[in-house]
């Protein structure tokens, strides 16, 4: 059976207080579609306020530190950010792994400290452009996930979401065909690693999705939703693939 499609927009480092009526709107989008689940992870300082004025709706953090507290000037633990208002936080982004070198190990232990606090996560992988040139993107991904994989995983905490870090922002979307493989791989990599309740882990495909691409995205075996950056930004441009992702 399907898993109920997933849709997640991911602001990065965009938005401000302003910015607050473009997630009200696409909560209320979110409610008129009940057959798919939808979250919006804004920068870190909206959760509060974005939480607080949509208690319905599902606001997530981009990031989360792996210990609890300590001497880590500017980091936010899993429990701050549920505190404010995160019910799950996106874990092991590319653009972290490339600017603050985050390893697998960290996001290992990122996850497991989301799930320790009582959050969701969603751990990222993806491959670069010279591995899949190389032919490696299969290999590369799925050692990655499994050296990403937290302990005590089950589908109702954890989310997968596969990005080729060359479709980020930059327009480009894999074949559909290329997409299908690597999810099939991840979905069978799931088995391996958790054995029973695995198909129930939602993979979702992220990468340059819009409006126009999402409807094809979205009806690929084994793609269960979508994380999206740029096109999540404003209701008028997620609005659409909230839609596809009912339909599909
Ligand atoms: C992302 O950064 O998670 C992402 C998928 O970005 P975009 O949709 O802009 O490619």
């Amino acid at each position: 059976m399907a898993n109920r499609k997933y849709i997640v927009g991911n602001w990065k480092m965009n938005g401000l207080r302003a910015q607050l009526a473009d997630i009200a709107v696409i909560a209320a989008i979110a409610a008129n579609h009940e057959g798919v689940d939808v979250g919006i992870c804004p920068p870190a300082t909206l959760i509060g306020p974005a939480a607080q004025a949509n208690p319905e709706f599902a606001i997530g953090a981009q990031d989360c530190h792996f210990a609890e507290s300590g001497a880590h000037t500017g980091c936010l633990s899993a429990a701050m950010l549920k505190e404010a208002g995160a019910t799950y936080s996106i874990v092991g982004h590319s653009e972290r792994r490339a600017d603050q070198q985050e390893s697998d190990a960290e996001v290992k232990a990122k996850a497991e400290a989301a799930h320790a606090a009582g959050m969701g996560a969603i751990i990222c992988v993806g491959e670069t452009e010279e591995e899949r040139d190389a032919g490696q993107a299969i290999e590369m991904v799925t050692i990655q996930l499994a050296r990403s994989f937290p302990a005590k995983a089950n589908a109702e905490w954890l989310t997968i979401a596969y990005e080729p870090i060359w479709a980020i922002g930059t327009g480009r979307v894999p074949e559909a065909s290329d997409v299908a493989e690597m999810h099939a791989a991840i979905r069978k990599k799931l088995g391996e690693l958790m054995g029973q309740g695995s198909d129930a882990v939602r993979i979702l495909y992220g990468g340059s999705m819009n409006g126009g691409n999402a409807a094809e995205l979205l009806a690929i075996p084994n793609v269960d939703g979508g994380l999206v950056g740029g096109a999540s930004l404003t209701a008028a441009k997620f609005g659409p693939i909230i839609e596809a992702a009912a339909q599909s």
